[in-house]
């Protein structure tokens, strides 16, 4: 990987032809740095900057962040985008607004913006079709990912002239500003966001947004990486040469790097090309001919989609290649995730998923609720002793089924330990968790079916119920799993065979 120069990096310092940041963009960006964030100081900020402030309360009440009740204010907008996601946005659109000022000589300034649009809304689509909760951050460094191009043409205007850089494929451009320069836009952009004190995860992002393997990344940031370096490919292939060979290429890349099949990615383009109108209004630029967008999208749905089932359909070798790895991926992900007895999720997933949910929770005020359920089995040493251990292995398989029967797909259930499962519901409020724990007793007390041995064994199980919202706040997951366990304990000692709802002692 090209480092930058010494003497580039001093030119970037002092170059003073290229804007720098604005205030608003410094200060959102010291906000998102601090832990104890404040809505209200975030809503101060962003409203410093009144067409900012709109482009966000646009983001909350679009179909994007789609609610049934619209914000009215910028509070409201905040709660429904989140802090982080509010804080980026807000970001992206201040730094837009400077580098539209960067005024370059030679080279095409509407290709560039085209490429860094069109990249930001594939970046964002990918994020959510991948299932990730950065979005912001993708579009981000999506929108962010050829800064350096523009810092080149400032300058040294020389290094494209002759050349359309927009036109030819992008690692090519790579290798000519190499030469000529000693280095390339990639390391130049993140020099210049680290000179800006940008995160450096966007810094590192886009120093390796060419390569949608994402080799010689750390294990956690690789996904990103992929999904704003496919990002880029994709936004090549539609504004350059959309023919089958490179839609067939960005497929296959696509389902290689996120997993998504050629078919999904042909009705992404048409996702694309809804949400492009949007974009450009919101960031103020006029790039795409509508028309355009629709034969774009038309011949990769076409050829993503239609001729790809057919040729899927025939070639039965791939297919077998495609079930041995779709088999493999899933054996390493289980191993790692998944409880070897009985299937369900493993106590390390279950924290990082109370973990994760916790987090939205919290940043959401409490307003989107998190309902916890722990659960043990009631006397089952005396199964294991009655009947023999494999017989106790039956039983936790049964309960770990019936578990999953009596919950939803967003739900995690998960083995704690030993005979303790742990169910966690998000989005769940208090009176909704109730009749849930409420069904899980009774289904498990009238399955008497478990035969071990032509003998039928009744089981119970006692539960511990706490939920987490604007009335009942939790300092911290571990403090709401803590609440679910002591409420258990109460289940066991008035009986067992029951549920307790967990009562905060100020209640
Ligand atoms: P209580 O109603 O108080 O919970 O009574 P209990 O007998 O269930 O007591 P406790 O929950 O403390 O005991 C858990 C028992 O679960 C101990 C052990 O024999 C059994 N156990 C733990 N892991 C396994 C397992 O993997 N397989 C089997 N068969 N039994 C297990
Ligand atoms: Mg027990």
């Amino acid at each position: 990987m090209s480092q930058v120069p010494e003497h580039i990096l001093q030119r970037l310092r002092t170059c003073t032809s290229f804007p720098t940041p604005p205030a608003v963009a410094m200060q959102v960006l010291q906000l998102a740095q601090n832990p104890d964030l404040d809505l209200g100081k975030v809503a101060d900020a962003v409203s410093a900057d009144p067409a900012i402030a709109a482009k966000v309360m646009r983001i909350a009440n679009s179909a994007m962040y789609s609610r049934r009740r619209q914000s009215t204010n910028l509070r409201q907008a905040l709660i429904v985008l989140g802090l982080n996601a509010t804080l980026t946005l807000a970001l992206s659109f201040t730094l837009v607004s400077t580098l539209k000022r960067a005024n370059t000589q030679g080279f095409d300034f509407n290709a560039y913006w085209r490429r860094a649009i069109l990249s930001s809304a594939w970046g964002k689509l990918l994020a959510s079709e991948t299932g990730r909760r950065d979005a912001e951050e993708i579009f981000l460094a999506a929108l962010l990912q050829d800064l350096g191009m523009l810092v080149i043409d400032k300058i040294w205007p020389e290094v494209y002239e002759g050349i359309t850089p927009f036109k030819i494929d992008h690692s090519r451009i790579c290798q000519h500003e190499q030469n000529c320069i000693g280095t390339d836009h990639r390391s130049i952009g993140a020099a210049l966001l680290r000179i800006w004190n940008m995160p450096e995860s966007l810094a590192r992002t886009v120093q390796h947004s060419h390569d949608p393997s994402a080799a010689g990344v750390d294990g956690n940031d690789k996904a990103f990486v992929r999904a704003v370096a496919m990002s880029g490919e994709l936004s090549d292939v539609w504004l350059g040469s959309h023919n089958e060979v490179a839609l067939r290429r960005v497929g296959q890349q696509a389902h290689r790097y996120l997993g998504i099949q050629p078919n999904r990615l042909g009705e992404l383009f048409a996702s694309v090309r809804e949400q492009l109108p949007v974009a450009e209004e919101l960031f103020q630029m006029e790039l795409f001919d509508s028309s355009q967008l629709q034969d774009i999208s038309d011949a990769a749905q076409e050829i993503l989609i239609v001729r790809n089932l057919y040729q899927i359909n025939a070639s039965e070798e791939f297919q077998q290649e495609k079930r041995a790895l779709e088999q493999e991926h899933r054996k390493l992900r289980t191993e790692t995730t998944r409880d070897v007895l009985t299937s369900a999720y493993n106590r390390r997933h279950f924290e990082k998923r109370l973990g994760e949910e916790f987090a939205v929770c919290a940043e959401r005020g409490y307003g989107w609720p998190l309902s916890l359920i722990f659960i043990d089995l009631d006397k089952f040493k005396e199964v294991n002793d009655g009947y023999g251990h494999q017989a106790g292995d039956a039983i936790l398989k049964t309960v770990a089924d019936l578990l999953r029967e009596n919950t939803r797909d967003t739900d995690t259930v998960a083995r704690y330990g030993g005979d303790e499962f742990v169910l966690l519901l998000p989005g769940v409020d208090a009176e909704q968790v109730n009749s849930v724990a409420d069904r899980i007793c009774a289904e498990v007390r009238d399955r008497k079916a478990t035969i071990v041995e032509g003998k039928q064994v009744g089981i119970t199980l006692s539960l511990g119920v706490a939920t987490c919202n604007a009335e009942n706040q939790f300092a911290s997951s571990e403090a709401l799993l803590a609440a679910a366990d002591s409420a258990l304990y109460k289940s066991k000692r008035s009986g067992r065979d029951r549920y307790t709802l967990y009562k905060s002692a100020a209640a």
